[in-house]
């Protein structure tokens, strides 16, 4: 990708490919200035990844080299990854989807170190690596598909049950409905193929 090669060029250092490990994505060695990132992240979380990874470069160059101790993951590293990360978000930028950018445009005021669990950065990610095989579908079997509606064919505002949670229905995407966990009243990318149980049709 233009962009990665383009920032990578502007603070070069080595990187290396390797097969995945089940805790780690991604690393970086400031004594080697070596960047590790896995062989099986789909193309959205690899350049994510990558990213993350290049800021530590930065930070390294920028503090740790000049004798200042600032933290790995602290104020200085956020600013760094998400200016890297806001191009991405741009209308105009052509490697990634809408949904993608609309999620990462959320997800920038509050980044971290990780991405939580079932985020809809973290959810996103999951469903872009299981499409392409990358990954497995986290206890998905035909049992959940069979007999129930898919998620496609539930109207827009419905509440519906899917894996013990209830949901709203918010608006169909290409391949996912946005739906609201109703406890939480976070918003959630489920894909439209799975079955779910319909609570409520809205009336009218
Ligand atoms: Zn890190």
């Amino acid at each position: 990708m233009p962009y990665c090669a383009a920032e990578f060029r502007k603070t070069p250092c080595s990187i290396h490919v390797v097969r995945p490990r089940k805790r780690l994505l991604g690393t970086y060695k400031p004594r080697t200035l070596e960047i590790t990132l896995n062989a099986n992240l789909g193309p959205s979380r690899f350049v994510f990844t990558f990213l993350h990874e290049l800021a530590h470069h930065r930070i390294n160059r920028d503090f740790w080299k000049q004798g200042e101790r600032v933290a790995a993951h602290g104020a200085e590293w956020r600013h760094y990854f998400r200016e890297l990360l806001w191009p991405l978000t741009r209308p105009d930028f052509p490697a990634f989807s809408e949904d993608y950018k609309e999620i990462l445009y959320r997800y920038l005021p509050n980044i971290r170190a990780s991405i939580p669990q079932n985020s809809p950065l973290y959810n996103y990610f999951m469903q872009e690596e299981i499409a392409l095989g990358l990954k497995k579908a986290p206890e998905s079997g035909p049992a959940e598909v069979v007999g129930l509606p898919a998620l496609a064919e539930v109207p827009v505002g419905s509440t519906f049950t899917f894996r013990q949670k209830n949901y709203r229905k918010l608006k169909n995407r290409r391949s996912f409905a946005l739906c609201e966990e109703l406890s939480s009243k976070k918003n959630y990318l489920i894909r439209l193929y799975v079955g779910v149980q319909v609570e409520e049709v809205p009336k009218g």
